[in-house]
């Protein structure tokens, strides 16, 4: 694969990326997949999924997990709400995170993403070891069938992040890097974050947001590529300085919007290919 091939965030029955008919159309050739919703993660479904994507010579470079009953409407209720840290739902999740891992396994990807939650920023915190116990069981599920996790950035600042990778101490754990959600949680400077974090990242998304008014209580905006406080030039020159030569996954999700995600995207894809050009890749 060469460096940097385009990419885009895409759902099929579940999620908020684009579908894989509008992927084909703007010409995208790698994607993002979040999970399809659990009755559709069937052996037939699979074969299906990839009659598909293989007319379209789309390869899904990634499988994001999600679950019922996530809900973004605010930083608070991501607390509450997202990933397998919060712990009404925690074990049943975990379980369903290996299914979908298993789901993955099928379609032939090898790299399972998920955003695990709002980790303790305390270590010491006793719900801090019980997650990290957690992020073991998965990615040792994930080893099993030759499969690397990749933790999305955001919710937690940097040296957070870093500490938790460590103690979660397993070589198939890497990163997911999302330079605007830093800004939207208001958790930090995204390059700064990419520079320090830059040896666990295996794979990125190119999204834009601005920031918060009160950083880290309200949410900032998403906003089309190149039109935020990412500075999409610095971050595609950063991460070639980390030698990361993956996809540039584009993220847009206004599914309520599809005439705009459309062609905001087509926008952003125009936008990245300039960029490498004038980088030079
Ligand atoms: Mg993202």
């Amino acid at each position: 694969m060469n460096r940097w091939p385009l990419g885009v965030f895409a759902s099929i029955d579940a999620g908020l990326g684009v579908r894989l008919e509008v992927a084909h159309e703007l010409g995208v050739k790698t994607i993002h997949l979040h999970t399809p919703q659990q009755e559709s993660r069937t052996e037939g479904q699979a074969r299906e999924f990839l009659t598909q994507l293989d007319d379209f010579g789309i390869t899904i470079t990634c499988v994001f997990g999600g679950f019922a009953g996530e809900s973004y409407a605010d930083i608070p209720t991501v607390k509450e709400t997202v990933g397998l840290v919060p712990r009404a739902t925690r074990a049943a999740r975990l379980v369903e995170m290996k299914e979908i891992a298993d789901f993955a396994r099928r379609l032939g990807v090898n790299v399972v993403g998920l955003h695990i939650g709002f980790v303790p920023h305390d270590t010491t915190d006793p719900d801090y070891r019980e997650i990290v116990s957690v992020a073991q069981d998965l990615c040792d599920h994930a080893a099993a069938q030759d499969q690397a996790i990749h933790l999305e950035t955001g919710q937690e600042p940097a040296d957070v992040l870093l500490k938790f990778l460590e103690d979660v101490n397993r070589e198939n754990l890497f990163i997911n890097f999302d330079p605007a959600n830093m800004i939207l949680y208001g958790i930090g400077e995204p390059i700064e974050a990419l520079e320090k974090l830059g040896a666990w990242v295996r794979s990125v998304h190119c999204k834009d947001a601005t920031w918060s008014d009160e950083p880290g209580v309200s949410w900032g905006a998403e906003v089309p590529l190149g039109e935020g406080a990412v500075g999409m030039e610095t971050y595609l020159r950063t991460l070639k300085n980390i030698g990361y030569t993956g996809p540039l996954t584009i993220e847009r999700e206004i599914p309520q919007e599809p005439e705009r995600q459309k062609a905001e995207i087509a926008g952003a894809l125009d936008l990245l290919d300039s960029l490498k050009t004038k980088i030079g890749t």
